[in-house]
Order: C-alpha cells, then structure tokens, then sequence
C-alpha cells in the first residue's frame, strides 16, 4: 500500500507543477503582450516601417487594410476600440481622406495618445486629382520619403521609449539603409528608361515620378470613372506616346484602363499602392514599371 500512496504523491506533484506552471506560462503571456507599445498605423507600408523600427517592443494595428481604399474606407467599431488602447498613431499626414475624416474621432478617443505625422519634412506635390484636394498624399510610394516617414516613427518611438533609443536606432539605420538601397536600384533601373510615360488608372505614383524623372498619366478623374471624352482623348496620348501599358491597382476598378488598352493594342497590368511588404513589393514594382517602358 506503500507503494500506491508514493504513486499517489507524484501524482499530485506532476499535476501541481503542471498546473502552477501553465499559470506561470500565461501569466508571461499576457505580460509580454501587455508591455509592448501599440502603434496604430492608417496604411499597411506603414505597419513594415513601425516594425522595421519597432521590432518586438511594438504592435501595429493598420486600419486600411490592403484591399481597401484609403480614401473612401471607414473604420470598423471594434477597430475604433482597439485604436483607442494604442499609445501612438503614425498618421501618414499627407492628406488622406480616411485620415482627414477620422483622426479627429480617433485623436479624441484617447487624449494620452502619441500622434506621430508621418509627412512632417517631406516636400508635398501639388495633386493632379482634384479630388484628392490640393495635395497629392501618396508620399509612401517613394523611398526617399518613406526614409524621412521611418524618422518620424522613430523620433515617436524614443519619445514614448526613451529608454529603448538604442534600440530603436539600431532597427532604423539598418532599415535606412535597405531604403538607400531600393533607392539606389530604382534610380539606375529608371535612368535607362527609354519611354518616361506611364499611364495609370489612378494616380498613386505622383512621388515616384517625381524622385525617378517619369511622367504619370491618370485615367481618373475626380475621382470618378473617365468619360468618353476622356478615354478617347487618352488612347490618342497614348499612341502618341507609344505607350502600351496601363497601369490599375487592386483598390481600384480597371474598366476604363482595359477599354484603353484594347483600343491600344496594349495591356493591363496590376501594380498595388497599399502592399504590407513595402520593400519587397517596390522593387517588384519597379521591375513591372521598367519592363513596359521597354515593351515596343
Ligand atoms: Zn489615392
């Protein structure tokens, strides 16, 4: 009978140390959880840059998703709540409609949080898309303002973090310099560039035209789908141009770009503004931009 109580004890010691060591387990859980700093963010190239800085000190909540629009997305109610626990938002401040109608509401949601704009020190394009107001917000598409976009993430991260600066440093530089890098590729890929002409549905590449020495031609207007009028005085630039490709993004519909390159004898090809994997999907880009310039 011995025997059965000293099984008995292990027992109970096994289902002890299993049980006070799960508790343990969660515990840390939620502790790790709870010490990292949320960073909302409104686009996903956004949530790369906080990450690339923020490493495992942060959470990024995005509130437009990929697929999504910027400029007509609402936010959903359980998205409002989770912003309001971020202790920064790292608004891209260059104009966008979903930031112009909803960082006041979600400002006022919590007054302790740290709104970073992320275009402060970035030189701000006229718009070419009257709806789109009087500047042109797709700063993101261009490296060289996203580099000046991973500085003010930073600073906002130091500020809420001081004590993590060296951390922080470290992350950015290394990210600074990946930048420098797409940079430098995109600046030779485009300097060969036999056709300077693209032509897109809408214009979310207004920066990189402007940082690489290319021409954006927009389909849209205000907003809207291109008239008749419109897409025929388009296909004659188009020819005119010797331009053969249209460019449309998944957020957008491409029916008057396909209409276009029918008329043209040329084709559709899909390029995405609003990608998670920033660096990745720019270098993509690139290469996809620089194969229609070269298309005959
Ligand atoms: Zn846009």
């Amino acid at each position: 009978m011995e025997f059965k109580r000293i099984m008995g004890l292990i027992l109970l010691i096994a289902l002890v140390v299993f049980l006070v060591g799960t508790v343990f387990y969660e515990n840390s859980k939620i502790q790790t959880s709870s010490n990292k700093i949320t960073v909302a963010v409104t686009i996903p190239s956004e949530e790369e840059f906080v990450k690339a800085v923020g490493g495992d000190k942060v959470n990024v909540l995005v509130m437009v998703p990929s697929n999504a629009d910027p400029h007509t997305y609402e936010p959903s109610s359980s998205q409002l709540q989770q912003a309001e626990q971020a202790q920064m938002y790292a608004e891209v401040g260059s104009g966008l409609e979903f930031e112009i109608g909803w960082m006041d509401k979600i400002r006022g949601l919590n007054s302790n949080m740290e709104v970073v704009n992320c275009s402060q020190g970035i030189d701000l394009m006229q718009s070419t898309d009257p709806d789109e107001g009087n500047q042109d917000p797709h700063i993101w598409n261009s490296p060289r303002n996203a580099k000046i976009m991973v500085q003010n993430i930073y600073e906002g991260l130091v500020k809420i973090d001081p004590a993590n600066k060296d951390y922080y440093t470290k992350n950015r530089d290394a990210y600074l310099q990946k930048l420098d890098d797409l940079d430098k590729n995109m600046t030779e890929t485009f300097a060969n560039a036999t056709n300077r002409n693209i032509m897109v549905y809408h214009p979310s590449w207004g920066y990189l035209c402007r940082d690489y020495g290319l021409n954006q031609i927009s389909i849209e207007n205000e907003g809207k789908e291109a008239t008749p009028a419109t897409i025929s005085r388009l296909v004659d630039l188009a020819d005119q141009e010797n331009v053969k490709v249209i460019f449309v993004s998944p957020q957008f519909s491409n029916e008057s770009a396909q209409t276009i390159a029918n008329q043209i004898g040329g084709q559709v090809v899909s390029i995405d503004p609003m990608a998670e994997n920033y660096i990745e999907n720019m270098y993509k880009i690139t290469q996809v931009i620089s194969k229609a310039q070269k298309t005959p």
